[in-house]
C-alpha cells in the first residue's frame, strides 16, 4: 500500500490533465450509506422508475415520500477529509476537476469548483414541464407538512422532481459530454469509492484508460475495472487520499 501511495503521488505530480472520479464510497465517511450496504435508506424502498413518475400521481407521491425521508441524511451530512483533499488539489491546479456519481452535493460544499454531477443533485428540484430549478429544502418541508406533492411555483402545474437521475431517465447530456471530453484528454484518472459497475458512468474511467491515461482505483472492495487498473489501493477513501496528499 505504501508504495502504491507513493507512486500515485508521483503520477499526480507529473500529470498535466488529471481527473478524480468518485462514487458513493467517498461519502460513507460523512454518514451517507452507499448503494450496496444493508440498512441504508437506499435498500429500504421500491424503485420508482422515471416513466412511472411522469405518468402516475400515485408514483409521484411515493417518490416524494421516499425522498423526504432520505433528505434527513443528506441535510445533516458534511464533507469529510476525502472531499476536502480533492477540493484542495483542484485549488492547487493538480486536477482538472471531479466527476461524481454522487447526488449529495458534498464536493461543492467542500469547495470543489468544477464538479460534473453525472446523476444530478438531491439539493435541488427541477420542473419536468418548464425546467425551472429551486433549492430543495422548502419543498421537502412543504411535503412533510401536507403530504401533498408540491406543484411548480413557476408554471403552476408542472411536475417537480428532485434534480437527480432516476432509473430509466437520461443523464444530463452536457454534463456527460464534458465528462467524456475530460476523460479523453486525461493522462491520469483516480477513481475513489466507486464499485465501477453502474453504466454509463463506469464507462468514463474505461474511456480514459483506452485513450492512454493511467487509472488508479481507491476502494475497499473489488470493482468492475480492477483488471485494467494501473494501481489498486485497497482501503478507506479518506485515509488513502490524505496519504497521497502527504506524499505529494
Ligand atoms: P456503489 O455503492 O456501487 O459503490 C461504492 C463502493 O465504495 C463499494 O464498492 C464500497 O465497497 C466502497 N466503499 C464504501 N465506503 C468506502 C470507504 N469508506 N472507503 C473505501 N471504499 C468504500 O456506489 P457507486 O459506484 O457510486 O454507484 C451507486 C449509485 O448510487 C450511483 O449511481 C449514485 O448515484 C447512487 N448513490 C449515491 C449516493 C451519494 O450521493 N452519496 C449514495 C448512494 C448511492
Ligand atoms: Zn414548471
Amino acid at each position: 500500500v505504501t508504495s502504491g501511495i507513493k507512486l500515485t503521488a508521483l503520477w499526480l505530480r507529473r500529470a498535466k490533465s488529471a481527473v478524480v472520479f468518485t462514487g458513493a464510497g467517498i461519502s460513507t465517511e460523512s454518514g451517507i450509506p452507499d448503494f450496496r450496504s444493508p440498512g441504508g435508506v437506499w435498500s429500504k424502498y421500491r424503485t420508482v422508475y422515471f416513466d412511472e413518475f411522469c405518468e402516475s400521481p400515485a408514483a409521484r407521491h411515493e417518490y416524494w415520500a421516499q425522498k423526504t425521508e432520505a433528505h434527513v441524511e443528506f441535510a445533516a451530512a458534511e464533507p469529510n477529509t476525502g472531499h476536502r483533499t480533492i477540493a484542495k488539489w483542484e485549488a492547487q491546479d493538480r486536477i482538472r476537476g471531479v466527476i461524481t456519481q454522487n447526488i449529495d452535493g458534498l464536493h461543492k460544499l467542500a469547495g470543489s469548483q468544477d464538479v460534473l454531477e453525472l446523476h444530478g443533485t438531491a439539493r435541488e428540484v427541477s420542473c419536468l414541464d418548464c425546467n425551472a430549478r429551486f433549492p430543495v429544502d422548502p419543498f421537502v418541508e412543504q411535503f412533510r407538512a401536507t403530504s401533498v406533492v408540491p406543484p411548480c411555483p413557476d408554471c403552476r402545474e408542472g411536475r417537480l422532481k428532485h434534480a437527480t437521475v432516476s432509473f430509466g431517465q437520461m443523464l444530463p447530456e452536457q454534463t456527460l459530454h464534458r465528462a467524456q471530453r475530460w476523460c479523453e484528454e486525461a493522462d491520469l484518472v483516480i477513481s475513489v469509492g466507486s464499485s465501477l459497475v453502474v453504466y454509463p458512468a463506469a464507462g468514463l474511467p474505461e474511456l480514459a484508460k483506452r485513450r492512454g491515461a493511467k487509472l488508479v482505483i481507491i476502494n475497499r472492495d473489488e470493482t468492475g475495472l480492477d483488471a485494467i487498473a494501473d494501481m489498486l489501493i485497497e482501503g478507506s477513501c479518506g485515509e488513502a487520499l490524505e496519504a497521497i496528499d502527504a506524499a505529494l
